[in-house]
């Protein structure tokens, strides 16, 4: 009889633990779904890959614990040395605006928590990514092993200079800003290409998308955001 007792108590202890658990995850994914739809889609990004993509990476495995309760928030988060997770709906901007294909190869400057690489690895074969703060780099690099992202490479640098030995890319996104678009980014670019890149001084800066047809560049002003500047190893913005 006390057997049976004690074995109907364990399996009603590892019920509640099961729902307590399922709890958690189910609040999380309820609130990431509920970000892609009123964040995303009900701002006129209906590109189902897309939509797909921020479905299914966890914003929540990317941020500091105590920010967990923001983690669908719709706002940017502060990150280690001083940098931040984009908003949401940025992520989602830039990304659409590069129309990026499954087979491009694309390069980002500014890995910082690494959920845009994951949101790109998520749609394209090949993502290389570069960040200036090695703290941030090897945190990312620990992160997209744990997720299983094999088709993202990701160095410490500084991604002024591009990734020469793997260019050219179909895609470039920059996340941090500088005063100038990067030569070596433009030079990297692959014929048919597309780059979206913050510019400007704080306060005031733009997304500017670029496309190369021909060799030829043109360049049009999307969006006014506000990014972390793009420094060089010194700090100082480019
Ligand atoms: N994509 C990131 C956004 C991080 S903010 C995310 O989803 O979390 C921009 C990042 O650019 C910061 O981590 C900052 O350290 C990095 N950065 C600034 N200047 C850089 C440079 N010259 N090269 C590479 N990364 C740089």
């Amino acid at each position: 009889m006390r057997n049976w007792i004690n074995k109907s108590v364990f399996a009603l202890l590892m019920f509640l633990a099961h729902i307590s658990c399922g709890q958690n995850s189910d609040t999380f994914s309820a609130q990431r779904n509920s970000m892609v739809k009123t964040q995303i889609e009900n701002r006129g990004i209906t590109d189902e890959s897309i939509l797909r993509a921020f479905r299914k990476v966890e914003r929540h495995k990317f941020i500091l614990p105590r920010y967990l309760p923001y983690a669908y928030s719709d706002s940017p988060l502060p990150i280690d040395e001083g940098q931040t997770i984009s908003q949401p709906y940025i992520v989602a901007f830039m990304t659409h605006a590069l129309t990026l294909k499954k087979s491009d190869k694309v390069l980002e400057i500014g890995t910082g928590s690494g959920y845009q690489t994951a949101i790109l690895a998520e749609l394209c074969d090949s993502v290389f990514t570069i960040e200036i703060f090695e703290k941030l780099a090897n945190k990312a690099m620990e992160l997209f092993k744990n997720l299983d992202y094999t088709n993202v490479r990701c160095k410490i640098g500084d991604g002024y200079k591009g990734w020469p030995q793997h260019a050219p890319f179909n895609a470039i996104l920059v996340t941090c800003a500088p005063t100038k678009i990067p030569e070596p980014l433009q030079e990297q670019l692959a014929e048919g290409g597309r780059m979206i890149i913050p510019v400007g001084n704080n306060p005031v800066q733009h997304l500017v998308l670029l496309k190369k047809n021909k060799g030829k560049i043109t360049e049009d002003s999307i969006l006014p955001v506000r990014f972390v500047p793009m420094i060089d190893s010194k700090g100082h913005q480019y």
